[in-house]
């Protein structure tokens, strides 16, 4: 049997990007199989994340199918455009991602890539074993971006976050294409977090989506529902076609994840626990985590990521903030305005985890203290209790 230096199993968002930072770096050479159950060859999701704007130069630029200067919020108090100061909110498609980096790949005669279902992945002293299509394959490495998280752990917060959109052509000249919508929330919140995104391509097009983070998923009417009562009472769109759906469920749970599974088997993207389990998130820890990876192996052999310990301190907050949407400590609507229209300034960087600790104290201040103080015990004595 061939042995690899690496395989990828699932090359979806993470695989294909790990795949790619390989080929940008010393480890060009190295044989990698990128294993897959699809062929990845449609629009099946969209990525949206923020970048700053003097920041080292993102390798899907040129791919880009959006990219904004402003956002617009419609919180409690407050609705119009947020000044995202050196950040721009970008676009990606998936299409795009997949066609890009497939070409990409496909110029390394090293780099081997099957359609097949990964059946089992275990560690053995010679290596990464992996079983596909009922075809043992071996590695010193195996990234597996397949592992479904356990999001039935008691100890932890496991919501979900779950939306359904539309991309709609409408005939009236309804959309500012200047001014992305990161959060509606002029909708019954039903004792949830709910809201309607918008990400507008032209004056008479956007991709129109209801969000909500909770723990149960909607049925497929629910959604639509929601949809043509937003579209209906908010959207002057005169008559509308529907030309693309999209649905997705993203974890927004604090459990913990393992990413360095054994020794040969890394688990990475939503797999590796990349989501940011407060937002949902995920492109952009994920392109960061990965290039610390492969990075990593190039200077040492070894995939782990020097993650510091005060950076852990982000965790506790993350699982903070889902206690108070998990208890309904207080309306997601005003803790949402709160966060966007008193730390413009900081949110995005607190998001991305950048922020000094000084920082951080000035956007908690701004949040409501009774319901983070409970929150924050209760996470201490799930903690201590588990
Ligand atoms: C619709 C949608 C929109 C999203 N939008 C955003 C966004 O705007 N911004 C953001 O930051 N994040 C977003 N996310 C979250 C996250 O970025 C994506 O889910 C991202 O694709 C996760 O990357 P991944 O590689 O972990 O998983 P995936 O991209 O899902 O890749 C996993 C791959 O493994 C394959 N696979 C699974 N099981 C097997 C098996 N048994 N055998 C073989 N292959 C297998 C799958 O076919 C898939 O290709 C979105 C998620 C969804 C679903």
């Amino acid at each position: 049997m061939k042995k690899y230096d690496f395989i990828i199993a699932g090359g979806g968002m993470a695989g294909l990007s790990l795949a790619y930072y390989f080929t940008q770096s010393p480890l060009r050479d190295r044989s990698i199989l990128i294993l897959d159950q699809e062929l990845k060859n449609s629009n099946d999701r969209t990525w949206c994340f923020w970048e700053r704007s003097q920041g080292p130069a993102n390798p899907f630029e040129a791919i880009l199918f959006r990219s904004w200067n402003t956002v617009s919020f419609h919180g409690t108090s407050f609705a119009g455009p947020l000044d995202m100061g050196h950040y721009r909110y970008k676009m990606l498609r998936g299409i795009d991602f997949y066609n890009f980096l497939q070409n990409e790949l496909a110029k390394y005669p090293t780099i081997e890539r099957k359609q097949a279902t990964i059946n089992r992945i275990k560690d053995t002293p010679q290596g990464g074993f992996v079983i596909a299509n009922d075809e043992p394959y071996i590695a010193d490495y195996v990234f597996d971006s397949t592992f479904l998280l356990k999001l039935d752990q008691p100890e932890n917060h496991n919501l979900l976050q779950h939306f359904k959109g539309w991309v709609i052509t409408t005939e009236k000249a309804c959309f500012n294409p200047e001014q992305p919508e990161i959060m509606d929330f002029r909708i019954d919140q039903q004792g949830d977090c709910r809201f309607v995104y918008i990400l507008p391509f032209t004056q008479k097009t956007a991709l129109v989506e209801f969000t909500l983070f909770n723990e149960n998923l909607l049925t497929e009417a629910e959604y639509d529902t929601q949809l043509r009562q937003y579209i209906s009472l908010f959207l002057d769109t005169g008559a509308y076609e529907i030309n693309e759906t999209e649905y997705g469920v993203i974890p927004m749970s604090d459990v913990e994840t393992q990413e360095i599974l054994s020794e040969h088997i890394v688990r990475i993207g939503t797999s590796g626990g990349y989501t940011k389990a407060s937002t949902g998130y995920t492109f952009q820890r994920t392109q960061r985590y990965l290039q610390s990876i492969v990075r990593n192996i190039n200077q040492t052999g070894k995939p782990q990521r020097p993650v510091s310990w005060f950076k852990k301190r982000f965790k506790l907050y993350d699982s903070i903030f889902l206690n108070v949407l998990e208890k309904h400590r207080h309306p997601a609507d005003d803790i949402f305005t709160r966060v966007y229209t008193k730390n413009i300034r900081r949110v995005f960087t607190f998001l991305d985890e950048d922020t000094r600790f000084i920082d951080e104290l000035r956007l908690f201040a701004t949040m409501p203290f009774m319901p983070f103080l409970r929150a924050f015990f209760d996470v201490l004595r799930r903690k201590i209790t588990n």
